[in-house]
């Protein structure tokens, strides 16, 4: 059997389509576009990548693009300073302070500090702790991104075995909630599990946020499990440019799974979709507009 590839362009495309549509109407009805504003500080080239996407799909989308782009000897203070401004900004109903952060600067002091109605990252206690007892929250992308896969492959996950290998404020542990929102019976595994390809085995749904290449292999995934790969790791390539693997040994699962996301080309694209999605919603609920419908 060969799986199916989830593609993670396609659906991506189709959320910003969908949203930018919502934007229209948004920007008709309030006077002004939803707005993200985002942070980054210092010279991560990775980083800085992430961050000009980011920015390139919020002016895709019709909505207001905000970038603050600062120099690694910024202090802690001046950084507070700028996240309180951009907390009272009426136009920013998004802020996105990108990780990691400079050695001189506390990241959860700064995510602390955003107002949590703007937090699109969803990383803020606030969200984490709404998202943990079942309230309306902005959640984190990644995972949200994630869901959504899995929701348009698998329809209804009531009662699916689902394992997380990861447990990450970022990503394991919110994608361990979402599915069990969606009543799953979930497991988190992470470094110190024991056997985890048999743990993976029992898994009807496996999502892999380990950071480790192809960890995940073959002979691990039950017979027609869902696997989403969240893994994103450079290995090295003899022209210099480096080559993108997954957390799971893609050639080998592709055989095992009924469905599968590459990488690239499944998770990545509809982390940033999310975050637009995220920016959308927090702008309806900061006008008191009730959630734009099918997203
Ligand atoms: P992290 O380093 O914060 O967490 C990794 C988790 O993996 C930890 O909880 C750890 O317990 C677990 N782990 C480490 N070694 C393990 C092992 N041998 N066996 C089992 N579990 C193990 O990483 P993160 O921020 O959660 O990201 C995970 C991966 O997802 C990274 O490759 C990252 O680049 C990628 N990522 C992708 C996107 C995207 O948009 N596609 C977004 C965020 C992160």
């Amino acid at each position: 059997m060969t799986a199916r590839l989830i593609d993670g362009k396609a659906a991506a495309a189709a959320i910003r389509k969908r949203v930018a549509e919502h934007v229209l109407q948004f920007t008709a009805r309030i006077g002004r576009p939803p707005g993200l504003a985002t942070v980054l500080v210092g010279e991560d080239s990775a980083s800085a990548v992430y961050v000009r996407s980011k920015n390139r799909a919020t002016a895709e989308a019709g909505m207001a693009s905000f970038a603050h782009n600062l120099p690694d000897t910024i202090t802690e203070d001046e950084l507070l300073q700028l996240v309180a401004d951009l907390n009272t900004d009426e136009r920013v109903d998004g802020i996105l302070v990108q990780l990691p952060l400079p050695r001189q600067i506390d990241a959860g002091r700064i995510i602390a500090t955003i107002e949590p109605s703007k937090d699109v990252d969803g990383f803020h206690a606030i969200n984490a702790g709404r998202l943990a007892i079942g309230l309306d929250a902005l959640v984190p992308c990644t995972p949200l991104g994630c869901l959504h896969l899995l929701k348009s492959e698998l329809g209804d996950l009531a009662g699916l075995n689902a394992v997380v290998i990861g447990r990450s404020n970022i990503v394991g542990k919110p994608m361990a909630l979402l599915l069990l929102g969606e009543s799953a019976t979930v497991t988190i595994a992470h470094s110190k599990t024991r056997d985890l390809p048999g743990v993976v085995r029992q898994a009807d749904i496996v999502v892999a946020a380990v950071g480790r290449p192809e960890i995940v292999r073959g002979d691990w995934v039950k017979p027609g499990a869902t696997v989403i790969d969240v893994g994103i790791n450079r290995l090295p390539t003899d022209d210099g440019k480096g080559r993108l693997v997954g957390d799971v040994a893609f050639d080998e699962a592709v055989e095992i799974a009924r469905a599968i996301t590459p990488v690239p080309g499944g998770v990545g694209p509809m982390t940033i979709a999310m975050l637009m999605r995220n920016t959308l919603v927090a702008a309806h609920r900061r006008a008191g507009l009730s959630d734009p419908e099918g997203l």
